[in-house]
Order: C-alpha cells, then structure tokens, then sequence
C-alpha cells in the first residue's frame, strides 16, 4: 500500500474505506509508522486500555518507544483497569503515559451538579470527566490515535485510517479499523500481553463503573456500555467526524 494514499490532505479523493491491506496486521503498523513520521512529536495516543488499547500500545512501542499516552482517568474507573496500567508501565519504561484526571474532583461535581450525575445527565458527566480532559490533552498536538474497530458497532462502521476531528479540531487516525475481535485476540496471545481481568469475565469493552456491565448475549461488544440509557459513546468519538 502506497502509504501517500494515506495523506490526511489527499483522503477525501483516495478511496481509503476501500483499501483492504494484506498484511498480517491490516495496515496497523504502516499507518501508525506514517503517522509517527508525518506528525512527530505532536501525536497523541488516548488509550482507554482495552483489548485494542493494550494492542496499540505494543505496536507503537516498535515505532516510538517513548510515545506520548493518554489514559483519561475519571476516577471511575475499575481497579483492574489501574492494575493493568502498571503492568503495562513496567513492560514499556519509556513510554510516557499521563494520567489526565478532571478539573473537578468527584465531591465537586456533585456539589455543583448533584450525586450520581452519570444516571442524570450521562454526556454532562463524560463532558466533564473525559471530553474536556482530552481536550486539554490534545492542545497542540495535531493528531491523536484511537483504537477504534469497524465491527465494535455501527457507529464506528464507517470509520476510516484518517479522520478529521471536528470536534477536537485533529486529525484522528484509527490503525485497527479493519481487525476483528478475533485479530486483537491472537495478537494479544501471540505476543502474551498483560491485559484487563474483567475482559475474562463477559466484559469486552470496559469504561467507568457506573456505566458498564458485562455485555448482552445479543447486543453488540459495546452493549455493556450505559446500559438501560440513551447513550452508546462517551462523546470522543462523535458523528463530527469527516469520515
Ligand atoms: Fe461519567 Fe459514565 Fe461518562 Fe464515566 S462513562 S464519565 S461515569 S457518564
């Protein structure tokens, strides 16, 4: 694949959705080289520490092993989820990942905005606890990476390696678009990475307490997510994308 198809410039003439890579790791490792080569310093990898996250983090660690990571901790989040962010720490020192919390504490939100503001306003408390925080995170740079999937869900279905963000004024590139949960699964055990206890326990996208449970048997990997509420995404990944 001639990677200045990829150009975030030449995108919306090249036909990228109809690219199919043939590579063993569909593309992932030439995307995330092109994107490490053409924007530099200035890339950022908000990584949730999923399946994908942990699979992300080890390819980019071939490229640039002290990549700049993002983690956006709500202080919600399962303590296996920060069980594996250490282990993670330990197997890739250098890499430089933050843990960017929110400007407002749990008790000061719900001073100013009520308890339990994830049952009463969901995107208000994602507003506040992941969406101004990534914000934050990407001023300056000019693109960050997500390991979003095609499959994981029709939202993401038309997702593409490059993507303009409108919503966070970037450049969103997305190397794992056409891996299948069965991909992320035998590149994990291949390589024998460390990865979240709960995926063993029905739980195949895990977000904050409050909003996940174990998926459904019918629903999609993301059914789990804010169950029984009008709500499939956090926010990061909205229909603003130029895809
Ligand atoms: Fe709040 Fe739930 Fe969003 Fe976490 S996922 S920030 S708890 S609404």
């Amino acid at each position: 694949m001639d990677t200045d198809v990829l150009s975030y410039h030449n995108f919306k003439s090249s036909p990228l959705t109809d690219l199919h890579p043939t590579d063993d790791l569909k593309g992932a490792l030439l995307v995330l080289d092109w994107t490490y080569k053409t924007y530099g310093e200035s890339v950022v990898y908000a990584c949730s520490f999923g399946a994908e996250g942990i699979v992300l983090i080890d390819l980019i660690s071939k490229i640039k092993e002290d990549a700049n990571i993002v983690f956006l901790d709500t202080d919600l989040h399962f303590q296996e989820t920060y069980d594996l962010i250490d282990k993670v720490k330990l197997r890739y020192p250098k890499l430089q990942i933050e843990l960017k919390k929110p400007e407002l504490s749990l008790e000061e939100q719900s001073t100013q905005y009520g308890s339990a503001l994830w049952k009463k306003d969901p995107n208000q408390c994602c507003y506040i606890r992941k969406i101004k925080p990534l914000e934050n995170a990407l001023d300056g740079a000019t693109a960050w990476i997500s390991g979003l999937r095609r499959e994981q869900s029709l939202s993401r279905s038309k997702t593409n390696y490059v993507n303009k963000d409108e919503r966070f004024k970037s450049i969103k590139i997305c190397p794992l678009i056409y891996w299948t949960w069965k991909d992320v699964w035998s590149y994990i055990q291949l390589n024998n990475l460390d990865y979240n206890d709960l995926h063993d326990k029905n739980y195949p996208s895990i977000g904050c307490i409050p909003c996940t449970t174990p998926a459904s048997e019918t629903g999609d990997q993301r059914s789990g997510r804010w169950q029984g509420l009008n709500k499939t995404e956090c926010g990061l990944h909205t229909k603003s994308d130029s895809q």
